[in-house]
């Protein structure tokens, strides 16, 4: 059995979510009427409608997924939207103790949409600013590169965060990966690690070619984590390069309707008992029914009966696996070890 209020007061850190994922229903209704932008739907009612999907395969609720989450951007349009976005994720982190977070940005379809470079980062810029101001919670980003865009759009678009290492603290990569695998953008990450930036790939839940996937993400990107990374478990050599190299994967134990969810819980829970070193993540906590981080650890603390302390050891993993500086992650590690050892001195 597992307290509520330790989960509650436990320091947390988050290392894969994306803030156009984080934008809820009502967020988007909201954005779209400020901008006044007609979203293909009628009601608030429909548009809530269309998160409900089920899907047939894992490339299919991708796909599904993927053409949600872009439809989503459109409704981004000046700086004060970015700002706001991001400045309210940070306000529901404080709620939930997320004392640090890692956010993912995917700059190539704001700028196809036409949003200037600027305003983007401006924005992202100041919502983290005055997040961490006004809620105590620190922030970096990480650039997604769109692994279905070209090579050279991808080396450029990470050429273009250079101006931005101050809040860019790494280079990752997410979108559709069916004939898209890793070593198609091997130059943006080469560029990246020259440059002195962490990197992280998503290698997807259960795609075609998964466990390839990841091996190029170890070997030829040379990555520091993996994102997701489920798929380690059908390779047991893969488990123990992740090991040895010390890789960090952030898997996400979501779910929303029509999800296969409770096979993805027993993954995590086996990727625990294999000593991987994972973290537990929200990915899209406003797409998703699972929502943040903090909402759905109680539910992942019952089905893969993690104890307070393997818990605890979890979110150790977050910020020994974060790109921080090693004297505010020892600030982080001291405060988590002092609320495990009060929870030690509570039930003894
Ligand atoms: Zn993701």
């Amino acid at each position: 059995m597992f307290s509520e209020a330790f989960l509650h007061g436990l320091p947390k850190a988050e290392l894969h979510v994306h803030i156009e994922g984080t934008v809820t229903p009502r967020q988007r209704w909201d954005l779209a009427k400020r901008n006044s932008i007609e979203l293909p739907f009628s009601t608030f009612e429909e548009l809530v409608a269309a998160h409900e999907y089920a899907a047939e395969s894992p490339g299919e609720v991708l796909r599904r997924f993927l053409e949600l989450y872009y439809a989503n951007h459109v409704v981004f349009k000046t700086e004060q939207d970015y700002r706001d976005v991001m400045y309210e994720h940070l306000r529901r982190c404080a709620e939930g103790n997320i004392r640090y977070a890692e956010i993912y940005f995917g700059a190539q379809a704001h700028l196809a949409l036409g949003v200037p470079l600027p305003v983007l980062m401006g924005g992202l810029r100041a919502g983290i600013e005055e997040g961490e101001r006004d809620f105590g919670v620190a922030a970096g980003l990480i650039l997604s590169i769109n692994r279905g865009h070209s090579a050279e759009s991808g080396f450029e678009t990470v050429r273009s965060m250079v101006p931005y290492q101050d809040i860019v603290v790494g280079i990752g990569m997410g979108g559709l990966e069916p004939g898209n695998p890793p070593e198609k953008h091997k130059d943006a990450f080469a560029f990246a690690r020259a440059e002195g930036w962490h990197v992280t790939c998503h290698c997807d839940v259960d795609q075609e070619d998964a466990v390839k996937h990841m091996w190029q993400c170890l070997d030829v990107l040379k990555v520091d984590r993996i994102d997701h990374g489920i798929n380690a478990l059908d390779d047991a050599a893969l488990i123990d390069a992740l090991n040895t190299r010390d890789i960090y994967l952030t898997p996400c134990p979501t779910w929303w309707p029509g999800s296969n969810d409770p096979y993805r819980l027993a993954r995590i829970r086996q990727m625990y008992d294999a000593g991987l070193n994972i973290t537990l993540n929200s990915d899209d906590p406003g797409m998703m029914t699972s929502g943040m981080l903090h909402e759905l650890l109680p539910r992942v603390t019952r089905e893969c009966a993690f104890t307070h302390e393997e818990i605890g050891h979890l979110m150790a993993n977050a910020f020994k696996g974060a790109w921080l500086p090693d004297a505010q992650r020892a600030g982080y590690l001291r405060q988590l070890e002092a609320h495990l050892a009060a929870d030690r001195t509570a039930s003894s």
